[in-house]
């Protein structure tokens, strides 16, 4: 992992490629290289030994062009301004691959939740919304769980906007419980988008899903379920790490039994039923999919020179630096880029905000088989663009989705005389 990369530098740059790629004009850049509103905020929290301790806290609403904004919240020891700003931008070219009605936003807390208590948790999340109320809402920004984040938190954040507002207003924040409007499928969209993608790329190398060979780099939401859900479709895992470590099993690790291992509050390095190795091991592994499920810059120049597989599947935002993708662009390995792969949790998270505002829930099926549509048709799109230019995957996807802002701002009369050499909804 490098420490001097900045993930905001990385992010214009990757939009940079994107409006050169489809010749347009130089103000969709100047449009979007900066989010449109940035907050920052000091949090107090009344710890358990009495005393008060601050957090800061941002959050970065990118664009408001395609609709309100939308992201997660992060609470992370390492969440810095640069890094919460370029989440909030690949949260707008995310819902843009997908065709969302939204833009993207980010949040994040500097704070290791494991440090506080549950009850200090709570006033932390309780005290972040409260902070952010003049610029969040169901119709402005609506936020939902990233790292550290959970369901549970998302509820309590829920029930303290609605305390303010006074009334209930379920579709303020999405991956909230289900007794609260939350939607079913949500919890394992972002796993289950991951697995799709990957699918549907091993389809088009002319490799099968059964006995895939996967690797898989964190076990949080979405490592765990991407997991689960390629092993029902027929592939093997045959790494995983966590935080502390890795392990690893070349028949492939049994993924019910670890899975309830880790959800008994154990280290995925302590399960006995495979071999333990280093935790950067998992991208050196023999294996075809290599999934980095945990967080950003983490397949460097240097690590990717390692990597055995034929696909990445990014299910963690920003996984690989700009020296990482030309080492794998230079070795043939396709790579699903974040803004296609990991989008499953927020086409899920659009799911639950429509069935808020109409106030009428869908069964699994339906929204698993909504997903599955989206996520399909989306992959598709951002194929026939890479095949199409003949450019990495990432950019295909980003002229995928600038593509559709370019229209809309130029639709909003932003950009005038000009013509669009793409236009996304052919
Ligand atoms: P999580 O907190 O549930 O899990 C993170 C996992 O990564 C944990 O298993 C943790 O131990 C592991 N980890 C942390 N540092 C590590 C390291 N250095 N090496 C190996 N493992 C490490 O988080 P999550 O919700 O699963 O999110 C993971 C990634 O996916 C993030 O980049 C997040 O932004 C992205 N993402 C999440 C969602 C979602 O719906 N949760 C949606 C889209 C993208």
């Amino acid at each position: 992992m490098t420490d001097h990369f900045n993930p905001y530098e990385m992010a214009k740059s990757q939009l940079l490629d994107a409006v050169k790629a489809l010749s347009l004009d130089d103000r969709v850049y100047e449009i979007l290289k900066n989010p449109m509103r940035v907050m920052e905020v000091s949090i107090p929290v009344r710890m358990n030994d009495c005393s008060v301790k601050t957090f800061i806290g941002y959050r970065s609403q990118h664009t408001d062009v395609m609709g309100p904004t939308k992201g997660g919240v992060r609470f992370h020891p390492g969440v810095t301004l640069d890094e919460v700003k370029a989440l909030s931008m690949w949260m707008t070219f995310k819902t843009q691959v997908l065709g969302l009605p939204y833009g993207g936003a980010k949040g994040g807390v500097i704070v290791d939740p494991k440090s506080l208590t549950e009850r200090e948790l709570e006033e932390l999340s309780r005290e972040y919304i409260r902070s952010l109320m003049a610029i969040i809402g169901p119709d402005k920004d609506i936020p939902a769980p990233d790292v550290n984040t959970n369901s549970k938190l998302m509820g309590l954040m829920l029930d303290e906007y609605d305390r303010v507002r006074g009334f209930n207003v379920p579709g303020f924040i999405t991956g909230k419980p289900l007794i609260l409007g939350g939607s079913l499928g949500r919890l394992e969209a972002t796993g289950r988008g991951v697995a799709i993608t990957i699918l549907e790329a091993v389809k088009r190398l002319g490799l099968n899903i059964e006995g895939l060979k996967v690797s898989i780099q964190g076990f949080g939401n979405v490592g765990k379920y991407t997991a689960k859900i390629l092993v029902e479709m027929g592939a093997k895992i045959v790494a995983v790490s966590d935080s502390k470590g890795a392990i690893y099993k070349d028949t492939g690790l049994p993924i019910d039994q670890l899975l309830k291992f880790v959800e008994e509050g154990n280290r995925v390095s302590d399960f006995s039923e495979a071999d333990r190795i280093e935790a950067m091991q998992v991208f050196e592994v023999d294996c075809d999919v290599v999934v980095p499920a945990a967080l950003e810059n983490q397949i460097t120049g240097e690590v990717a020179k390692k990597i055995k597989a034929k696909v990445i599947a990014e299910a963690a935002n920003g996984p690989t630096t700009r020296e990482g993708d030309q080492v794998l662009y230079e070795k043939g390995i396709v790579v699903i880029p974040d803004i296609l792969c990991n989008a499953g949790g927020v086409t899920v998270s659009y799911f639950e905000w429509v069935q808020n505002k109409m106030g009428y829930y869908w069964k699994e099926e339906e929204v698993n088989n909504k997903l599955q549509e989206k996520m399909v048709s989306s992959f598709d799109n951002v194929y026939k663009m890479y095949e199409l230019h003949d450019v990495h995957m990432r950019t295909a996807a980003y002229m995928v989705s600038v593509g559709r802002i370019a229209e809309a701002l130029s639709a909003r009369g932003w950009i005038k005389e000009w013509c669009m050499p793409f236009k996304c909804k052919e």
